[in-house]
């Protein structure tokens, strides 16, 4: 009998990352494989990329000599995927046995064969994305609705690794998330780099269609808006709650804001990154919005939802940011009083607009103070909105079990703790009293 063939995958970044690699696993696992949890037992090693951080493709680097010494000792195939800049491309392609990008994975099986791999019933599909995939979670699941993008803000390697803004058809989306709220799953949650502008590059392309006749199915022509789409998963029958990330402030539109107010399966949490309280800054970061843009949203979101959680992404330390700059980005803090912030410190990616225009000028130090003095403030307004919880009722989606407690999140995508050692809660929603709120979660107990 021939061996069992087994896979481990290195999966670094974002849901996006997390989710294209579970349609890399239906593949290899259509091809034969089955996954271990156990690198040095595998006979197919992959890595899913990370191209924002250096630090991440330093690890990448050291993964592909690590296992090209195993190669000498044993048979293996090693794969890179992911975000790769260019430049990393060329110098890793030795490091590695197959190269791919993400878009092209269904070509995998294809390469598996030359190397001898038996083949199962993987079915080629017109893209990637409609890959039906092997999902990590029973219970809640990300939903690419479009992968690329085509802001090219100057710090980002996402419009260089991962193309222009592709859209999945509407239809196509609503199937999946049929079948998934059919086998009982409880949570959505829709990727896109920018779902704001979701479904535009099928409306150039379904306008044409149009014009041939083809039917209209959206009040912009062509295919659905979010708000549209968001609007029809929000009138369906259920119990599931429904998230999306990533918004960008520039293409945010009222609609958006009417329809999240509808609630239902629409969660009370919004994520739209600012980045900065410069708006010269700004600018250098090719963001195309403004603060008071910015400002002017988030005051209308919080009109409709009053109860809604705002978090957002700022980078500290950006090329050309003096004190006064990052003064600012002190200044919208404070008045945005935001209940979660993904602070980083500004790396040049090579390639990247900023890298290519601007001297990375902000020394090491500087970056860290600038880091810890905004996350002081983070700390102090995610306190503020999060004491507002005290006493009240929260429904839980528990996630897991650690040190006699269940841990979930809420509505407004909060850590909440609850003493429990009742392990069979996880997939289940809970509704739970909070009796703590500290910055960073909530205690609750089950009601
Ligand atoms: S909107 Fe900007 S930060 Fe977000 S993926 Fe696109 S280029 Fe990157």
């Amino acid at each position: 009998m021939s061996k069992q063939l087994t896979y481990y995958l290195y999966v670094l970044g974002c849901q996006m990352n997390k989710s294209d690699s579970e349609r890399l696993e239906a593949i290899l696992q259509s091809c034969g494989y089955i996954k271990t949890d156990n690198p040095d037992i595998a006979d197919f090693l992959g890595v899913v990329s990370c191209a924002v951080k250096q630090a991440a493709m330093d690890r990448i680097y050291a993964q592909g000599h690590k296992w090209n010494l195993v190669k000498e000792k044993r048979p293996l195939i090693t794969m890179l995927t992911g975000c790769v800049l260019k430049h990393d491309k060329e110098k890793l392609k030795y490091k590695f046995d197959i190269l791919l990008d993400m878009k092209d994975i269904q070509k995998l099986p294809e390469l598996l064969k030359q190397r001898n791999i038996q083949l199962g019933d993987f079915t080629p599909t017109t893209s990637y994305l409609s890959i039906q995939p092997k999902y990590e979670s029973e219970y809640k699941a990300y939903v690419p609705i479009m992968t690329g993008c085509n802001k090219f803000c100057t710090f980002c390697a996402v419009p260089y690794t991962r193309g222009p803004e592709i859209s999945r058809p509407s239809e196509e989306i609503f199937t999946e998330i049929k079948h998934l709220l059919a086998h009982g799953y409880k949570e959505i949650t829709l990727l896109g780099q920018n779902v704001n502008s979701y479904g535009n590059d099928r409306r150039i392309e379904k306008s044409m269609s149009f014009a041939k006749g083809i039917k209209e199915k959206s009040s912009s022509g062509g295919e659905l808006t979010f708000p549209e789409l968001l609007h029809e998963i929000n009138s369906w029958d259920g119990d599931f709650w429904i998230r999306f990330v990533s918004s960008h402030p520039y293409d945010m539109s009222d609609e958006l804001i009417n329809v999240l107010s509808e609630r239902n399966h629409l969660t009370e949490y919004f994520h739209l990154a600012v980045q900065s309280g410069s708006d010269k800054i700004l600018k250098r970061m090719n963001r195309h919005h403004t603060t008071e843009h910015f400002l002017k949203r988030l005051k209308q979101i919080r009109e409709k939802i009053p109860n809604i959680s705002i978090s957002t992404d700022i980078i500290v330390g950006f090329p050309g940011e003096t004190e006064a700059d990052f003064q600012k980005t002190i200044d919208l803090m404070n008045q945005a009083k935001f209940d979660m912030a993904y602070i980083s410190q500004y790396s040049p990616r090579p390639g990247t607009g900023a890298a290519r225009a601007y001297k990375d000028d902000v020394s090491k130090s500087e970056k860290k103070s600038r880091d810890q003095k905004a996350n002081e403030i983070l700390k102090k307004t995610a306190t503020e909105y999060n004491k507002k919880f005290i006493g009240q009722q929260s429904r839980v989606l528990i996630d897991a079990y650690k040190n006699g407690n269940l841990i979930g999140k809420n509505r407004q995508y909060k850590t909440v703790k609850i003493k429990s050692e009742n392990k069979k809660l996880i997939g289940e929603f809970v509704d739970v009293k909070i009796t703590k709120a500290a910055a960073w979660g909530l205690n609750g107990e089950l009601q």
